[in-house]
């Protein structure tokens, strides 16, 4: 009898999304002719950029000529793009990171969700509460937490994100060898400061702990205050890995294409205290487990780094930022409060008093007609709240907005 692993009963099941269509199904199929608008997808709307396509036709036709066609690439990606980012991402904004501590993915959702296998079994998981989910099921999959008890994970050190505090996470007393730390963060939006980090910076020094750093929404940042990697903090490089991803930066939701840092400085240690670095252990695992990024991806992604490129994606990132203040506009004059959207495309938005997450997801549904996502479904933290996003069209963006503003006046 095949045993199943056994920590994968322990995973809830992921009835967040299949709720969320379940009863946008069941509204339309009630009042048919009535348009429903979603501000609860977190995919792109708009298409790949010009440079990028162009960039992906040349390589297309380059697979298709004798000369010029490629296999098996190098699993860490083609040193073009590794280049291009490290003088692009890092170099020119004065940070010391060379093409050989980047490695290049199909995305920063596999590399966050693998890069745990590195550690030790009794790690001791630190993550956001409200927070992407991918973080927590990975590890629960990995059997670093206990059992669910009242709507959390035994084991786990979870760092609530509370209005109080403006959604950042504090440093906590205990210890945590495993920091995940998400900025600008998917569902609340806010943006950890460059004091915040260093917080983060120094406490995973003292606790030789590492810090899981994913800046996956960096490019939406607008406030020139805050810093876009973590290795603008001193001493980053010794206890940070750092995830980004071309998914939301360029489009690349459907194309895949991402990369992490992985300093050479960063170690990890054994359990005679002997360190080791985790950037050769990465190599060992991608070269194991992975073979990389299809050539013609990777020719693509390097074309955003192109002048065209970088004036193009700036152009639709300000589409979405545009759409971000159209929705946080419409949420003011309906009288409600809400957060993020400044340095993020999410806007949390707080619901009435009283009103749990779900109860004003229907309301919205029902009053509205526009789809949001229940915060509680990012963690016990994210009750009373809703999380839209500024992914939509500029023009279904500016009708749901305007529903929500008749909404509560
Ligand atoms: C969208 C998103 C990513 C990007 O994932 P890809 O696999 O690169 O598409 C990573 N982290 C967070 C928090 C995200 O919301």
């Amino acid at each position: 009898m095949t045993q199943l692993n056994p920590h994968y009963l322990k995973l809830q099941g992921s009835y967040l999304f299949s709720t969320i269509a379940q009863r946008v199904r069941a509204y339309k199929e009630a009042h048919p002719g009535q348009e429903v608008i979603s501000l609860g997808i977190g995919d792109v709307s708009q298409p790949l950029v010009p440079a990028v396509v162009q960039a992906l036709e040349k390589a297309t036709r380059e697979m298709g000529q004798a000369e010029t066609f490629r296999g098996y690439g190098p699993e860490q990606g083609y040193e073009f793009l590794r280049q291009a980012i490290a003088r692009y991402d890092y170099q020119a904004r004065h940070i010391d990171i060379s093409p050989d501590e980047i490695f290049v993915s199909d995305g920063a959702k596999s590399d966050v969700a693998n890069f745990q296998e590195l550690f030790a079994q009794e790690s001791v998981v630190a993550l956001q509460d409200p927070v992407y989910p991918v973080y927590l099921d990975t590890n629960v999959m990995a059997g670093r937490s206990g059992g669910f008890a009242s709507g959390r994970f035994e084991k786990i050190l979870y760092l609530p994100c509370t209005q109080e505090h403006g959604f950042a996470p504090q440093v906590p007393h205990a210890h945590a060898d495993l920091i995940y730390l998400c900025s600008p963060n998917n569902p609340t939006g806010a943006a950890l400061t460059k004091a915040q980090l260093q917080a983060w910076v120094d406490y995973a020094l003292e606790e030789k702990s590492i810090i899981l750093f994913d800046s996956a929404y960096e490019a939406y940042i607008t406030d020139p205050a805050l810093p876009h990697s973590i290795y603008e903090i001193p001493g980053a490089e010794k206890v940070a890995v750092e995830f980004r991803s071309f998914s939301k930066t360029a489009g690349f939701t459907g194309t895949r294409c991402a990369y992490t840092v992985v300093p050479k400085a960063l170690q990890v240690y054994d359990p005679d205290g002997g360190a080791h670095a985790l950037n050769a252990l990465w190599l060992r695992r991608q070269t194991t487990k992975f073979n990389g990024v299809p050539y013609l991806v990777q020719r693509g992604a390097e074309a955003v780094y192109t002048p065209q490129g970088q004036a193009q994606i700036k152009q639709v990132i300000a589409l979405y930022q545009q759409n971000a203040q159209v929705i946080l506009n419409a949420v003011a004059q309906a009288g409600m409060s809400a957060f993020g959207g400044q340095n993020a495309p999410y806007i949390w938005l707080k619901t009435p008093a009283g009103v749990s997450s779900w109860e004003f997801f229907d309301t919205l549904l029902n009053r509205a007609q526009v789809v949001g996502t229940p915060g509680v479904g990012f963690g016990q933290c994210g009750e009373g709240f809703l999380r839209l996003t500024a992914f939509n069209t500029p023009q279904l963006t500016r009708q749901a907005a305007a529903r929500i503003t008749q909404l509560c006046r």
